[in-house]
């Protein structure tokens, strides 16, 4: 009996040593991790398999959260802060295991996505790179947010530098060009209609010489704003070169392309310009057909133009496929 009190007894001492050693490592463990996550100056969190665990100090801050309670007791997953971008994160890219899809996704070998984050802390879009790594030996997840802002704001400079026209700041060739290449990939591939709108001003050359080349930059900005604000966000609007322009329409018909054409004329010769007062345009306007290439739809919008000019200018003409 005494010996196996004694062995009950020293079964129990262990059992509670070893579940002292255990919890006060693991509280230990868990101390340092959170110094170390609140030391980094950079948004750190960490998921397990329930969701967030943990979420340092930068974090926080960047979601307008006091603790980690309070932003639990509104939001479940910080995917809620992703803003939908194209080549972001959100929400709706993955669903909710979205931390394993992008861990377990083997054409993202690096792990990492890029997020963009409304920041309460000073009202202001971050951009981030989003990396997530699994911590040794467990279920948990790392994620490690670093900040590409600057970078990102960069980018979009140098991207809108190349892709428009410097006076007008409406698209250039170039982008015009690119646009196009999916244009016609689309309309030979699923048959959509596209049509194109080129108008160029009567008798610029005089504006220039009655009034000098400043006026007549003003004049070309002066058209490309109000022409913008007559057309949808979604219509192509660019700069061909000198004072041509370039319209370009998805899903119009030719009849309902003409009839924008008409209007941006009239509009064109009713507006009081900036010291040349009154200035007019000519239009060509075309369809483009399955035939087509983009020299032949091109080379129709042009002679529709030239049409408009030999036949009195401040016209609409429009040139249907043979
Ligand atoms: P038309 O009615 O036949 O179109 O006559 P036009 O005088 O408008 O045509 P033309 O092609 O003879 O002249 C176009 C002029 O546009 C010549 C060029 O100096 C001027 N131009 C081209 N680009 C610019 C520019 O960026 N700024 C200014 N101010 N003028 C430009
Ligand atoms: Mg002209
Ligand atoms: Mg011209």
């Amino acid at each position: 009996m005494p010996i196996i009190y004694t062995i009950t007894l020293l079964f129990i001492t262990f059992l509670m040593t070893y579940l002292y050693f255990k919890y006060s490592c693991k509280k230990e463990l868990k101390a340092f991790i959170d110094s170390f996550l609140d030391s980094q100056q950079s948004i750190m969190a960490v998921y397990d398999a329930k969701g967030l665990r943990l979420i340092n100090r930068a974090g926080l801050e960047l979601f307008g959260y006091s603790s980690l309670s309070t932003l639990r007791g509104s939001h479940s997953d910080i995917v809620d802060f992703f803003i939908e971008e194209e080549g972001c994160l959100s929400k709706y890219t993955y669903g909710k295991r979205w931390i394993e899809s992008i861990y377990n996704d083997k054409k993202n070998r690096n792990n990492t996505v890029k997020v963009k984050i409304f920041s309460k802390r000073d009202e202001l879009e971050y951009y981030f790179y989003l990396k997530i790594s699994k911590m040794h030996d467990s279920k948990e997840y790392l994620l490690t947010f670093n900040d590409i802002t600057k970078l990102e704001q960069d980018k979009n400079k140098i991207q809108k530098l190349a892709e428009l026209d410097p006076l007008t700041q409406i698209y250039n060739r170039v982008k015009l060009n690119e646009i196009f290449r999916t244009l016609f990939f689309n309309a030979k591939k699923y048959n959509s209609v596209v049509t194109m709108i080129l108008f160029d001003i009567d008798h610029f050359k005089q504006i220039n010489d009655n009034y000098g080349h400043n006026v007549g930059d003003n004049v070309l900005k002066e058209l490309a704003s109000l022409v913008r604000g007559l057309l949808r966000k979604e219509d192509i609007f660019a700069r061909w070169g000198g004072e041509e322009f370039v319209i370009v329409l998805e899903g119009a018909s030719l009849q309902e392309t003409k009839k924008l054409a008409s209007r941006l004329r009239e509009e064109i010769e009713k507006f009081p310009f900036d010291i040349v007062e009154h200035i007019t345009c000519s239009f060509g306007v075309t369809e483009f057909t399955q035939r087509d290439t983009e020299a032949l739809f091109f080379e129709r919008s042009d002679e529709a133009l030239y049409e408009a000019k030999e036949s009195g200018r401040n016209r609409v003409v429009v040139k249907e496929a043979k």
